[in-house]
């Protein structure tokens, strides 16, 4: 039995090393030049492998959710005794995001090569899968040199459009419709986000934490708690990115940044009329001065405006502000794409396709992804291990 793994990043890395427990002859083609070349990057280089908190209920997808019951099965305690035995020992922070313990992503990708290698799979680096076709009940898959390679399970791990830099593209995903597979549009997600910036021009470099609300009209489409960053174009972040797939394909929607949650609960009881000389200096111990001075300019009051209890009972009030949303940054800025393949064509268990028996999928090429935190490379992973176990 051979088996063909288009895409040697972290979903197929896992397929690889789940397939080899059965089969003997496994290959593994990629464009780039070393395997695992996301991989590499992530984290900003080191590597939030998964997160103690992972849960069915975390992730999302465009059409209908069907993943449900594997990411239930498939958790953060299955994923890290995985990695152990692999060799990957992890730690993780007080909010539950799990790296290795020598926090580079970089050693993680070369850790796995290494595996594989003395696995005997063979790996064609800078090796780009033009097309693949069926054919007597084989696959053939045709790379960019020419070349035919003939299979007979095919695991699709070719992963999304975020990061063109690193030569992620989707082009492959058009083999499917020959399948009869329907493809969703793909979007950038887990990205920064481009905003009218009318009320937080003197904010650019500050990072803060708020709680974010995406309003389309008055109605509330998305929320978050998280940190974010202000720049020139807009704003950055895990808080803003973990809403940015909600954007898609919608005008006039406006997010607001609410400082209010930030306010200790007893705050009140030690201010009062004869502590204090200006009406903002209560909250330089919690806030940057850039934002109540920018908050002051909004509200149209004076920066050196006297203490009075009842305006700062009512500046707290105020403590937001609220910018339209011009869209997401690129795939560029992007740690992933939305999309892929449509969910109903694939078996929720096994994650092979119900229209072409044989073929299989893994990671970012299905309709499911999470928030920063670990959850997208948990989510290749253990899609990696289901398919690489090719259950007909
Ligand atoms: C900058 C950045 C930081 C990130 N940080 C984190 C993080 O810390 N934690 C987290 O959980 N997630 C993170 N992510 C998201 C995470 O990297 C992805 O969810 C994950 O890599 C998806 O795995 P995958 O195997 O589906 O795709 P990929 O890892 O992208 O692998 C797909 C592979 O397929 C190859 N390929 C594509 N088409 C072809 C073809 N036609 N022929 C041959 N090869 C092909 C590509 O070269 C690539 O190596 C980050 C993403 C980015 C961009």
């Amino acid at each position: 039995m051979k088996i063909g793994i288009i895409g040697g990043g972290a979903s197929g890395i896992f397929a690889a090393i789940e397939a080899r427990k059965k089969y003997s002859d496994i290959t593994i083609f990629d464009k780039n030049d070393f395997l695992g070349r996301k991989l590499s990057s992530t984290g900003a280089g080191r590597c939030n492998l998964t997160n103690v908190n992972v849960s069915p209920d975390i992730y999302r997808s465009i059409k209908k959710f069907s993943f449900k019951d594997i990411i239930q099965r498939y958790d953060y305690g299955f994923l890290n005794n995985y990695l152990n035995q692999l060799g990957i020992h992890t730690y993780h922070t007080d909010d539950g995001w799990v790296y290795p313990l020598s926090n580079s992503a970089r050693n993680i990708s070369i850790l796995l090569e290494d595996y594989l290698i003395r696995q005997n799979v063979k790996i064609y680096k800078n090796s780009s899968v033009s097309s693949f076709k069926k054919s007597n009940n084989r696959f053939q898959i045709k790379t960019d040199s020419g070349k035919v390679f003939e299979f007979d399970k095919l695991i699709l791990a070719s992963g999304g459009k975020a990061y063109p830099q690193l030569r992620a593209s989707d082009e492959i995903l058009q083999s499917l419709l020959n399948f009869g597979h329907a493809l969703l549009p793909a979007f950038p997600a887990l990205a920064p986000l481009k905003t009218s910036k009318h009320e937080t021009k003197s904010l650019n470099g500050v990072r803060v934490d708020a709680t974010l609300r995406i309003l389309d009209h008055n109605s509330i489409i998305g929320s978050d708690f998280g940190n974010i960053i202000f720049t020139e174009w807009g704003l950055n972040g895990p808080g803003v990115m973990n809403l940015s797939h909600l954007v898609h394909q919608k005008n006039n929607l406006n997010i607001e940044i609410d400082f209010s949650s930030l306010l200790p609960q007893d705050f009140l009881k030690n201010v009062s009329n004869d502590k204090f000389l200006y009406l903002s200096t209560p909250l330089l111990s919690i806030f940057n001065k850039k934002i109540i001075d920018q908050l002051l300019l909004n509200l149209n009051v004076d920066v050196n405006s006297p203490f009075k209890m009842n305006d700062f009972r009512h500046l707290i009030k105020m403590m937001k502000f609220t910018e339209k949303i011009l869209g997401t940054r690129d795939f560029e800025f992007a740690q992933i794409s939305t999309g892929a393949i449509e969910s109903s064509q694939i078996n929720p268990e096994s994650l092979e396709s119900k229209l072409c028996p044989g073929l299989y999928f893994a990671g970012e090429v299905l309709d499911v992804f999470g928030p920063c935190g670990g959850f997208n490379l948990h989510w290749a992973f253990i899609s990696g291990i289901i398919a690489g176990q090719l259950k007909s």
